[in-house]
């Protein structure tokens, strides 16, 4: 039962959660984070009355389409809240930090470890996922999400039981250096940009709040779920010559999250196998 209670609080905060990054998709690549408490709807512009702000919900509801204008509401919006409420599950389940404790009454017991651990991977998934879509959507990553995690840094590094100073740091500079080198590279060889500035500061975000171990890993896992999405999406539009513009953040993304969430799984599973 205290299990079934917790999943569900967190399910529930992570729906809630997830209708505010679909707020930060919409707002943050054009500066309008700040301008207008309400939402509007973003066909008609008209106010979005509260009762059809709930997550998921009111998708359902509505039946996809907005009440104003008729208009198809993106179905980024219930799956990005879907995802966010899953993963807020999942972290719960993973790094559960709270625990009732029946003596002489009910006593609320927190584990202050792994109720960092779980904000860690919380906010780190939340701007990641973020980052992620406008990537996909704009080809762009704002520099409050990849420079904001680069700033946090030292916060996260302090507050963490498994992260330490050296790793951190080093995860910044390397995480940078090392795109920033294939950027050149790239550069050098073909005279033209292939690799944007903000997947060399999102990787040095990564490299911070990860340490500087994961670096190899998630680089790795970013390139091979590239390539495979790359060749399939040639093979899909047919398009063999000439350039299929795939932005690289949201594969360095999954395999930060991947990393983040699985590394342990991924270790055994690679001793197992005899490596
Ligand atoms: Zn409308």
């Amino acid at each position: 039962m205290n299990l079934v209670a917790a999943l569900g609080s967190a399910l529930l905060l992570g729906l809630v959660a997830g209708s505010f990054l679909n707020v930060c998709i919409l707002r943050l690549p054009d500066g309008t984070f700040f301008k207008n408490t309400r939402s509007h709807c973003p066909a008609c512009g008209a106010l979005i009355p509260w009762y059809f702000n709930f997550p998921v919900l009111s998708f359902l509801v509505l039946r996809g389409r907005a009440r104003c204008c008729g208009a198809r509401i993106s179905w980024q919006y219930p799956v990005a809240e879907v995802v966010t409420g899953l993963l807020f599950a999942y972290l719960a389940l993973r790094f559960p930090f709270i625990d009732v404790v029946h003596g002489a009454g009910p006593t609320i017991m927190v584990d202050y470890g792994q109720a960092w651990r779980f904000l860690h991977a919380v906010i780190f998934c939340c701007v990641l996922l973020v980052a992620s879509i406008i990537d996909l959507r704009l080809m762009i990553i704002p520099d409050v999400l990849s420079l904001g995690l680069v700033a946090m840094t030292p916060i996260v590094v302090a507050l963490h039981p498994d992260l330490g100073w050296r790793s951190s740091l080093l995860g910044i500079v390397l995480g940078a250096g090392i795109l920033y080198a294939v950027a050149w590279a790239y550069w050098l060889l073909r005279h033209e940009v292939g690799m944007g500035f903000g997947d060399v500061k999102l990787l040095a975000g990564i490299g911070g709040w990860l340490g500087y171990e994961a670096l190899f890993p998630v680089i790795l896992m970013a390139s091979v779920s590239g390539s495979v999405v790359g060749i399939s999406v040639m093979i899909w539009t047919r398009k063999f010559h000439g350039k299929t513009a795939l932005p690289f953040g949201p594969f360095l993304a999954f395999g930060a999250v991947v990393h983040l969430l699985f590394n342990q799984e991924i270790r055994e599973l690679w001793i197992s196998m005899g490596l």
